[in-house]
């Protein structure tokens, strides 16, 4: 299979880009190198036409948006972060899955005051209390949420959660389901229409090769 255009694919380091490989694979790509080893950020593959962009999770969705890349890998929770970007969200790629979540210290008693919330996730935790009409203050944290109601930061967190060990592991419990999460296939519209073959192309390939490892 040939590409008409050149496509370049955002992905981030990590979780990402070990489990997107093996959906590249499937639909004929390889990088000739590897991200955690080589310094590089741009990634030739086996296709000629195709290059991996190694990129921050959390900044995908922009270099997307700008046409900077072509398409990008995005959790749903860096995309429900972002707001309407104007991206194309074609396909679920089914991977990184886990889900965002309230979580905090069991039978823990609020008190009267307003719930203070830690989060990185701030627009998705005020939609969600919002939605509940709840009045809550939210503690914007860059990482290692569980740590804010161990030490008073905070009442509860919004996290994401996969096994809930490192929940468990901190005394801590799930206790309100927010969304379900999933690394996202995203499009830059120009790229949509200008190199429509090559892009609906790769976009078939893929969600051929989800569908069997979903199968599989
Ligand atoms: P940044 O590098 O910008 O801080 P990050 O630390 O969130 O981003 P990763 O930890 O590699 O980057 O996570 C990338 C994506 O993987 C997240 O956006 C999310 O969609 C998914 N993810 C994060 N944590 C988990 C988890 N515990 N289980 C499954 N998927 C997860
Ligand atoms: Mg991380």
């Amino acid at each position: 299979m040939e590409f008409n255009d050149s496509l370049t694919i955002a992905l981030s380091k990590g979780r990402i880009f070990k489990q997107v490989l093996p959906l590249l694979a499937h639909a004929g790509i390889e990088p000739y190198e590897d991200p955690e080893l080589s310094r590089k950020l741009i990634l030739e593959t086996n296709r000629p036409q195709v290059k991996l962009v190694i990129i921050r999770a959390s900044d995908v969705p922009t270099y997307v948006q700008y046409g900077a890349v072509d398409l990008g890998v995005a959790g749903k929770d860096v995309l429900m972060e972002q707001g309407d970007t104007g991206l194309y969200e074609p396909l679920d790629l089914r991977i990184a899955r886990c889900r965002m979540m309230v979580a905090g210290v069991p039978d823990a008693d609020p008190g009267p005051e307003r719930l203070r919330i830690a989060t990185k996730y701030v627009a998705s935790t005020e939609r969600h209390f919002a939605a509940k009409g709840q009045q809550v203050e939210i503690i914007k944290l860059y990482g290692s949420m569980e740590l804010a109601p161990l030490v008073g930061l905070s009442n509860l967190i919004v996290d994401l959660v996969e096994s809930g060990n490192t929940l468990k592991a901190n005394g801590l419990v799930p206790l309100e389901h927010i969304a379900d999460i999933s690394a996202r296939l995203v499009v830059n519209k120009a790229a949509w229409k200008m190199k429509h073959a090559s892009v609906t192309e790769l976009l078939a390939i893929l969600r051929e090769a989800v569908e069997a490892s979903v199968a599989g």
